[in-house]
């Protein structure tokens, strides 16, 4: 590992990140550590955002770090700087204050901003909302707490997220979605039926297949939607879950590989000696489906910047996680391990649907590469989850149909 003053400069202090800054800081004694980002806060956690959309936790149990510890392990944190600009010849990052920094080694942990709703009459109008930040989350409560209705927009986790928050908050809510079912990238129709089932169950009003076709505005606020098939819904407020695009613009101008994210190899090297990418960003190379991806989720988030902060202080440790993802959907849980996408053609799956608790149901989907099991997607009960992530891990095969219909009913 190295020892003398290296100089890292880290951009993005999400848990990606700022996992980074704690491992080279561990590796690296005498380095300097700049981590950027245009946030105002040190590393919050995300997965714990819609908890305080709900009501259920305070702001300060959102919080992971403080300033303190950074200054503790003399890691440089500069917030609410953007960074402008990557230069892979000079070996320089420049920043919106005017500043340029040196760096040996640099991490682009980025992650992704959401996208906006584009549609006639949303421009201008107020109570319009992303939720992906602490701050996006302190606006639309400060919202909640003045509005009757709401209406959440879009077939992502997020748009869940947002249309859980309402729901819990009493506002009578609608969840207006495009697609013929909630996940349709991961679920079926069964499994979407499920869903709006539970949702439902909290009174809100599920719609499939429509979108909003403009915002008619009172007054500078939202005061109905119309949708393409004719439809008005009132809504005081909306919460919009139409996906990310990864932050990946700063290297425009650089030879660094990006499609949709920050190409990066099992390293999570980019083809730029000494760049590096991790979290939401990086388009790893996944040796369970043996293919690059991306994956939003914490735990393969922070294993990035674990890995990702190893390599830059001079190891060689590839990733080979199997990264998992549970949250709250209503009053029951919704488990993803591994890659559980049913619009991967290379990937087949099986599904199954019976009765759970709380009548509520539960909804298990297996996805298979040629002979393993490479993604899991739970909705309702747990059980069985952690036997199948070592099955995932252990990349043994599983070929009889007796044996994949078994493991969808395994406790
Ligand atoms: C509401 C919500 C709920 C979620 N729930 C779950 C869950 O239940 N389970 C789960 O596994 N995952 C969940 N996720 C996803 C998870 O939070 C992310 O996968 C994870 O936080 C990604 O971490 P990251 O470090 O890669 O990026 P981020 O946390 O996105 O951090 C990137 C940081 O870089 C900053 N930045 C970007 N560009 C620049 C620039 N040019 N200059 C300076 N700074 C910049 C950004 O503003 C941001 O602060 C949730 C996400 C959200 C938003």
């Amino acid at each position: 590992m190295a020892t003398h003053d290296r100089r890292y400069v880290i951009i993005g202090n999400g848990v990606a990140g700022t996992t980074a800054a704690d491992t080279l800081r561990k590796n690296d004694p005498n380095c300097s550590i700049h981590l950027l980002t245009n946030e105002p806060y040190p590393l919050y956690n995300r997965v714990s955002l819609p908890r305080f959309l709900q009501g259920v936790i305070v702001e300060q149990k959102v919080m992971i770090r403080d300033f303190a510890w950074h200054e503790q392990r003399n890691i440089q944190l500069i917030t609410e700087t953007m960074v402008t600009q990557v230069d892979t010849e000079a070996k320089t990052v420049s920043t919106d204050d005017g500043k340029t920094l040196p760096y040996d080694a640099l991490l682009v942990a980025t992650g992704g901003w959401a996208n906006p709703l584009n549609v006639p009459g949303a421009a201008g109008t107020q109570h319009i909302y992303n939720f992906v930040t602490l701050d996006d989350t302190k606006t639309i409560i400060a919202r909640m707490l003045e509005s009757r209705t709401a209406l959440a927009y879009g077939g992502s986790f997020i748009s869940y997220e947002l249309c859980d928050g309402f729901a819990v908050r009493k506002l009578d809510t609608t969840w207006l979605m495009r697609g013929p079912f909630w996940l349709r990238t991961a679920l079926d129709p069964d499994g979407g039926e499920v869903v709006d089932n539970i949702a439902k169950k909290f009174g809100v009003h599920v719609i499939h297949g429509d979108e909003i076709e403009s915002i008619v505005p009172t007054n500078g606020v939202p005061g109905y939607v119309k949708t393409k098939k004719g439809r008005e819904i009132q809504a005081d407020m909306i919460g919009v879950g139409l996906g990310i695009t990864l932050n990946t613009q700063i290297l425009a101008n650089t030879p660094i590989e990006t499609r949709g994210g920050v190409v990066v190899d099992e390293y999570l090297e980019t083809n730029v000696p000494g760049v590096f990418a991790a979290g939401d960003v990086a388009e790893f190379y996944d040796t369970t489906i043996a293919k690059h991806h991306t994956m939003g989720t914490w735990d393969n988030a922070l294993a990035h910047g674990r890995i990702a902060g190893l390599n830059m202080a001079g190891g060689r440790e590839a990733y080979l996680d199997v990264p998992t993802y549970t949250s709250p959907l209503f009053d029951v849980n919704i488990a993803v391990v591994g890659t559980a996408e049913s619009n991967n053609p290379e990937l087949t799956s099986i599904a199954r649907r019976e009765p759970g608790e709380k009548g509520n149901e539960n909804y298990r989907k297996l996805f298979f590469r040629e002979k393993k099991l490479v993604g899991v997607l739970m909705i309702g009960s747990p059980k069985g989850r952690k036997k199948l992530v070592e099955i995932v891990k252990s990349q043994q095969d599983i070929d009889m149909p007796a044996d994949r219909e078994a493991l969808l009913q395994l406790k």
